[in-house]
């Protein structure tokens, strides 16, 4: 029996490493250094009570008490958000309501490398258009793009460069299709673009919890759209797709304002540290506004490169510090993405080059 002409064919999603054994300093996946609010364990604990008794029963198949909570926060109606078990069960259902073989959907490069794996199992067409060096995008590329969805990761990954709200809304304006605002990384942002919501009914923001709440291990994601929009997507929407512990983890978290915006401002502080340490070693750093760096290492023989950077990402592996590195596209080859990890973990990666510096001349 054969499966569909096009699965075979179909390369999955490559995530960071999930290093096993102790030691290691991971700075591969943008998780957060710090642990959830503490509001989080009380949650799941609660629900699972004294005999896990509950966990027999389905969840609510809505989430319909998260919803309310996650409209409340972005002061709209509760029609217009979606859960999900991710944020990328999120934009896989975006993808199984709007795209095909003859809807395509574009995003640009580099940004997440999720959306064309998601175009790929639906058997759908995929557009990249290009940044320019800057790594900024051009609204008029977006308006010209014949894309059902034009997904845009902003701040955008791995470059953690922002665009401007101004920038955003021209492409929401310009653009044929519906317009996919991936805000993962915004708590670490200067701005984020759900006014757009107010303007725009083809715009829809998708957010996560696995960043800066720090619930990677959770699986919840969200979109903000349309009612018209979130219709069709809970239409293509797995039944149970959030456990009750997903559940209650993201209603606790939710509600924890201040052990966020305590995590996110540390994690800015040492972002701005390490930044600032990495260039005064001659090493290129576009300006962050996410939780990660991408930066361009100098070696001591004043050569940058693809050759210079794969160097630094092994030897660092070999003192098992642990970053991101994208060898394939040309735009990205010759930089490392470095997740912020605390004062303590950045501290050793910052000691890991040093000594690659002085390993690489016998090299
Ligand atoms: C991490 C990330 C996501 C995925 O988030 P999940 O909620 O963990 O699925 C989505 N988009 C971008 C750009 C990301 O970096």
């Amino acid at each position: 029996m054969q499966p569909l002409a096009h699965i075979p064919n179909l390369h999955a999603y490559v995530p960071g490493e999930q290093p096993q054994g102790d030691g290691w300093v991971k700075l591969n996946t943008n998780e957060l250094p710090y642990p959830p609010s503490p509001r989080v364990r009380e949650a799941i604990l609660r629900e699972v009570g004294e005999d896990g008794a509950r966990l027999r029963l389905y969840p609510e198949p809505l989430s319909k008490q998260l919803r309310t909570a996650i409209a409340a926060y972005h002061g709209l109606e509760s029609s217009q958000v979606i859960v999900g078990n991710g944020s990328d069960d999120v934009l896989n259902l975006i993808v199984r309501a709007y795209c095909d073989a003859t809807h395509p959907a574009a995003s640009f490069v580099p940004s997440y490398s999720l959306y064309p794996v998601l175009l790929g199992i639906q058997n759908g067409q995929w557009l990249e258009i290009p940044l320019d060096e800057q790594m900024q995008l051009d609204p008029q590329q977006a308006a010209l793009t014949e894309a059902s969805v034009l997904f845009i990761t902003s701040p955008n990954a791995p470059t953690g460069v922002g665009y401007t709200l101004d920038t955003l809304r021209a492409i929401a304006k310009a653009a044929k299709g519906l317009v996919v605002i991936d805000e993962a990384y915004v708590a670490f942002a200067k701005e984020d673009a759900t006014p757009l919501l107010k303007e725009f009914s083809n715009v829809v923001i998708t957010r996560t919890f696995s960043k800066a709440y720090g619930l990677a291990g959770m699986r919840v994601g969200y979109a903000l759209a349309a009612p018209e929009v979130i219709d069709m997507l809970d239409r293509v929407r797995d039944s149970y797709n959030l456990d009750r512990l997903a559940q209650v983890a993201a209603l606790a978290a939710l509600e924890d304002r201040a052990w966020l915006e305590q995590t996110v401002n540390r994690v800015k502080a040492t972002r701005d540290a390490t930044a600032q340490a990495l260039t005064e070693q001659g090493w290129t750093v576009y300006p962050s506004q996410t939780n990660f760096l991408f930066a361009q290492p100098l070696d001591g023989a004043g050569q940058r490169g693809a050759a210079v950077a794969a160097s630094v990402f092994e030897s660092l592996k070999a003192q098992r510090v642990l970053v991101r590195y994208f060898p394939k596209h040309p735009f990205t080859c010759s930089f490392l993405r470095i997740t912020i990890g605390t004062d303590e973990q950045m501290g050793k990666f910052l000691n890991a080059i040093q000594t690659w510096r002085k390993q690489e001349p016998q090299k």
